[in-house]
Order: structure tokens, then sequence, then C-alpha cells
């Protein structure tokens, strides 16, 4: 069992189908750099049939991003199969995944297809992939649900057929441990030419033991492990991979093989993706909570005073957390600035630099100290910029306990000045209306979440909004000292992405 295991992220397929995340071409490319820092061996970037966007943001991945294996989805469907291909033909390392289910209750009711025709068309889809691309990757979906005999025989077909790596979906998430372990086990010994090809297992969590069936699938022959960051994904998500990882370089005693992600990435892929999704990471979560590392009790303290080793298993600086010194302020140059980014691990052009001085400046203005997170926050407000077709000029509110709040605020839109006024409840809310009035829309807004980004009374606070159109979902983020601002910076983000999304997926 020895060696080489291979990480497989799918945070941009199966955990962008999230419910409420969808993530435009910008984001998803900023992700997948840093999950190629983190250095995972598989990227899914995405479902390239699914829609123009998803299309798009796979080209990009395959062009731009460079290490990892690029794959795209793709249904055991020839349309489906071109389509990926054409996507993916850009990566220095493409892999198509393509997929059918096996499982009765799945072939009778969703395909309406026999065992028969299910196998001769995996077996001819394969062939018909692998004559486009080499490395294949092919998963019997709902494979944990289905008759391990006919999965055997699906398996020996797609590998005969040029299949590289061979997938076994924990679909629903109904496995546990042992059992899960045991059908890794009998597909390695009754699937005869399975030497010729990767076996991968992908988990999903309904039942709280993703990453347990992942590991156990590991110590049974598995040498792939799909999963993603934060554990995002449909329902109760997937196999969390910084857990996997995690536990795989604390218990090096118990497990043998190793992964080739660098730990020290995983904080920041993490913040990254909780940022960019808008799906928040739970403070009690294994390794990316924030209480993670927390140590609260008094005999704990004191004991991880006299030697961390007597209640800390992992030291916070392997996941990337550094202890938090205020580093910058008012009368920091612009070197101690550069400094600084560099160490924080970002890499930007002059141009970027310079915008994001500016806006450090300003900050440092309203602002005593600028800690690390109040830097990343500016950051990942400054990378994932979009085109943006409104900007907030200027604002007024006013608003009391016992007055009516009204808010006017003006937009820029290209070389038009748009002022509009508005009532509402609260302060927020009369903004909200105002900024409406002037972009002509009926928005609504779907959530509405105010994080302080460090503690103090100064603290910058984060504003995320969710606002929807035609059943889609956009999230907006904005920060500031002011919450007002905040809260309007996040719901012009939230528009402008909209715009831009809608853009996209037209093509234009
Ligand atoms: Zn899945």
């Amino acid at each position: 069992m020895a060696g080489k295991i291979h990480i497989f992220d799918t945070t941009l397929r199966d955990g962008e189908q999230s419910p409420g995340v969808s993530l435009n071409i910008q984001e998803k490319l900023q992700i997948a750099s840093q999950l190629a820092k983190l250095n995972v061996d598989v990227i899914e970037a995405g479902f390239p049939i699914a829609s123009k966007g998803d299309f798009e943001a796979v080209k990009a991945i395959a062009q731009k991003i460079e290490g990892p294996v690029i794959a795209g989805l793709a249904r055991a469907e020839k349309k489906d199969i071109d389509r990926a291909w054409e996507a993916l033909q850009y990566a220095k390392k493409p892999r198509i995944h393509t997929f059918i289910a096996t499982s009765e209750i799945h072939m009778q009711h969703k395909l309406r297809m026999s065992r028969e025709e299910v196998l001769k068309r995996a077996v001819e889809m394969v062939k018909y992939a692998r004559s486009l691309c080499e490395d294949i990757e092919f998963s019997a979906e709902d494979a944990f649900r289905s008759d391990p005999a006919f999965l055997y025989q699906v398996f020996e077909g797609v590998i005969a057929a040029g299949a590289r790596v061979i997938n076994i979906p924990d679909t629903v998430g109904y496995a546990t441990p042992i059992e899960f372990g045991r059908l890794i086990k009998n597909i390695k010994e009754n699937v005869s030419n399975i030497d010729q090809a990767i076996v991968s297992v992908h988990c999903h969590n309904d039942l709280g033991m993703a990453v347990a069936n992942t590991l156990a699938a590991l110590e049974n022959g598995a040498q792939q492990l799909e999963c993603t960051i934060n554990g995002l994904g449909e329902r109760a998500g997937n196999a969390a991979l910084e857990e996997i990882v995690m536990a795989l370089h604390t218990r090096k005693d118990w497990f043998s093989g190793a992964t080739g992600v660098i730990t020290e990435q995983i904080h920041r892929t993490s913040t990254l993706v909780s940022k960019l999704t808008g799906v928040s990471v739970q403070p009690n979560k294994a390794i990316v909570g924030d209480n993670a590392f927390a140590h609260e009790s008094g005999i704990h303290q004191h004991g991880v005073l006299n030697e961390r080793t007597t209640y800390e298993i992992m030291t916070p600086e392997s996941v990337g957390l550094k202890e938090n010194q205020m580093v910058l302020g008012k009368h920091s140059g612009r070197h101690a600035f550069e400094e600084r980014l560099k160490e924080l691990g970002f890499s930007l052009n002059k141009e970027e630099i310079e915008a994001c001085f500016v806006k450090f400046k300003d900050l440092a203005d309203k602002k005593k100290t600028v800690s690390d997170q109040d830097l990343e926050a500016l950051l990942s407000e400054k990378i994932t910029e979009i085109p943006e077709t409104y900007v907030m000029e200027y604002f007024h509110i006013s608003s009391g306990n016992k007055t009516v709040s009204t808010s006017t605020v003006k937009l820029q839109k290209h070389d038009a000045l748009i002022e509009e006024a508005s009532t509402g409840d609260g302060p927020v809310d009369a903004t909200f209306k105002a900024i409406e009035k002037a972009v002509g829309m009926e928005i609504i807004l779907a959530e509405y979440f105010l994080k302080a980004v460090t503690s103090g009374k100064d603290a910058l606070g984060e504003v995320t909004v969710r606002i929807r159109k035609n059943g889609t979902l956009y999230l907006g983020r904005g920060i500031s000292t002011d919450i007002i601002e905040a809260s309007a910076k996040a719901y012009i983000n939230a528009i402008n992405k909209m715009i831009y999304t809608e853009q996209e997926d037209k093509g234009e």
C-alpha cells in the first residue's frame, strides 16, 4: 500500500454544486491557482457541457493552471465527451472523467437501461474518450449500492478499453468504513486487470463518514482520494481534503504512503474557498475551523505552554496558521507593505501593488493597526475583481431610533451618474432600496451576513450578500470600517457579478 497517494480535488466541480454556490471564471481561476500551490495531483475544474460558463472556466483553467492534472466531467455520452475535450485540450496534463450509474435503482429509474446496455455504453465511451485523450478516468456512479459482481465486470471492461483510473463513489453517502474498505478489497481481488489502473474513491458525507470511509478505502488499496476543500459539496458535502491530508500527515505511524500536499497552504486555501463561495466554516470544524487550535481551558493552556504536545497533536504552523502580529500601520511605507505581501504569499504585479497600497493607506487612516487578516481581506477583494458596471460614488444616510431611515446613493455607470434616494426599514434596507432604484432592477435579497474581520472597535466589517434572479444566486462581498458602506459595496458587487455572469453565459 505504500507509495504516492493521489489527491483529486473536486471543489470546483462537486463543491460548486453546493446549494447557493456559483463561482465566476475569475473566482474559479483564483481557486485553481491556489489548489496548484497546495500541490494537489488533480483538479477537477468543472462539467463542461453543463453550461457555457462552466465550459469557459474549464478551458481557462486548462490554459492557465500548470502543475496538476486538469480533469473535466462528462456523462458517458459522445456529446459530453466532445465538449469536455474541447475545453481540456489546452491543458499540459488533461484528463476526461466520464461516468455512468451502475446501481439497479439508478439504471432502472434514471437511465432506463439494462445492465448489458450500461456495460456496453461504458466500454464504448471509454474507448471513444481514449481516442481523444490519454488519461481517462471512469466512475461507476452509485457504486456502493451496485451489485459487486456487475461492478467487477464493468471495471474490467473499461480498464481493457483504456481507462487509467477507476473511481468508486459512494454517491449518496450510505457506506460505513468497514464495508467500504471491504468493497475496495474485493474490487482489487476480483477485477483481473486491476493492476493496469489506479483505484480511486469518492465519498459523500450524508452520515458524517466520508473521511472515515475514504481512509478505510486507502487501507484497502485505494490510491486516489477524491475530496473538496472544507468538505464542500451537495447536501452534506464530500470528504474534506484538509482532514484526509492531516490525518495522513499526523498519523504517519499508522498510515503508509504520503500525499504531495503542501500542508502549510491548507489554511489559506480554506479561507479563500470560504470567502469566494460564501459558505462559512463552522468554528469547531477539524483542521480549518476558527477553534481548531484554540485552547480555552486553563488546564489545557497550562499544559500547552509547558509542552505543546500535551494537548496538541499537530501544530497550527503545519496548516499555515501564523501568530497574528500587528505589523503595519499608518506610517508603514511601500517597502514594508510589499515585503509583508510577499511573506503572506501573494505575488502581484506593479500596478496591482500600487492599487492595493492605495487601499491599504486608506484603511490605515481609519484603523490604527492593519493585521494580516485585514490585508488578506483587502487583497481578496482586489484579486477577484470583475468588470464593474456600477461603482458607488457617494452615499448618505440619516437614521435613528425615532426616525424613518433614509438613504441617498450616487452610482456611476460608465460615464453616467445616477442618484436615487429611498426610505427603508433601517439604514441598510434604505440603502439597498436606493441602489435598486438606481440600477432599475428588482432584486431579491436572499441572505445578508456581517462579520468582523478582526477584533477591536475599529475592526473591518465584512458583509456578504446573496441576491436572487431567475432562480440563480449571486454572491457579493464588501469590506469597510463602516458597516453601511460595506453593505452597499457588497450589494453593488453582487449586482455587478450578476451582470458579468449573464454576459459570460451568453458568451459575450
Ligand atoms: Zn460527488
